[in-house]
């Protein structure tokens, strides 16, 4: 998959993209990441990619000149892209915006500074805007950050269990069950005993269980949304469950 960037910080991006799993991801060619200075693109003699609001009022706007001759150019090299822009104003990102972008061979992530970017470039030559959170932050390269670190490792062969994204908190809309590890007692705290108990079955049992259980407490809302087959059901009516998670269910359905 490949990702371009459009920034006028790409140095932004050198620490994250160099360690862990991104790293392994790029090394093997399942990634790449080709970064783009807009400021390459400004054609004044200063370089500039920002100028005063029409209208008045505070910070700067970018350009949209630099910006949509950088997109242009990016664009013309290589398949046809995705291309996304950095907004709070966006559509809230998830794990399943994470699952759709995936989809794609390519995506342009194009990162915002200062007050935003002039709204005609946004009209002409951007196919989404997507938000990280309701919160302001100083550009969109941490977002971008987060969209390629997310859409990485859904890419098959990235991580090294094909199960592992299959299996995290909200790929089902359940969060994640507890997990251990050695030590066996740490702290005066032992571990379930079923997870040494060598029954596979029962391991994952309780472990479905205990997702359940994590997000009745901690994300009830979530269980609006969440298809149980029906060995699940049984098994939540055993342990006493069925009736909490389908009141959860309603009240946030
Ligand atoms: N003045 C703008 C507003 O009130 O909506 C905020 C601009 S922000 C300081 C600068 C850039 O950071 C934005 O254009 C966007 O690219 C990026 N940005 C800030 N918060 C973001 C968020 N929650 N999600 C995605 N991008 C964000």
């Amino acid at each position: 998959m490949l990702f371009d960037i459009l920034t006028i910080f790409p140095e932004l991006f050198s620490s994250p993209l160099q360690e862990g799993i991104l790293r392994r991801a790029i090394g093997s060619g399942r990634i790449r990441v080709n970064l783009h200075n807009i400021r390459d693109y400004a054609v004044d003699k200063h370089k500039m990619t920002d100028d005063r609001p029409f209208g008045g009022g505070e910070g700067m706007v970018m350009k949209p000149e630099p910006l949509v001759a950088a997109l242009d150019h990016v664009r013309s090299r290589g398949e046809s892209a995705r291309v996304i822009l950095l907004s709070p104003r966006g559509g809230t990102y998830c794990q399943k915006t994470a699952e759709r972008l995936a989809g794609y061979d390519r995506l342009i992530l194009v990162c915002g500074r200062y007050e935003g970017v002039d709204e005609r470039v946004a009209r002409c030559c951007i196919d989404e805007e997507i938000s990280i959170g309701d919160y302001i932050l100083t550009g969109g390269e941490l977002g971008a950050m987060v969209i390629i670190d997310s859409v990485t490792r859904l890419l098959p062969g990235v991580l090294g269990s094909e199960d592992s994204a299959a299996n995290d908190t909200f790929s089902r809309g359940l969060l994640k069950h507890p997990q251990y590890t050695r030590p066996r007692e740490f702290m005066g705290m032992d571990i379930p005993e079923v997870l040494l108990s060598g029954d596979h079955a029962e391991i994952e049992k309780y472990r479905f269980l205990e997702s359940v259980r994590e997000t009745l407490e901690r994300r009830p809302e979530l269980l609006a949304h969440v298809r149980f087959t029906g060995a699940e059901l049984k098994l939540l009516k055993k342990a006493g469950m069925l009736e909490q998670v389908a009141a959860a269910g309603k009240d946030h359905g």
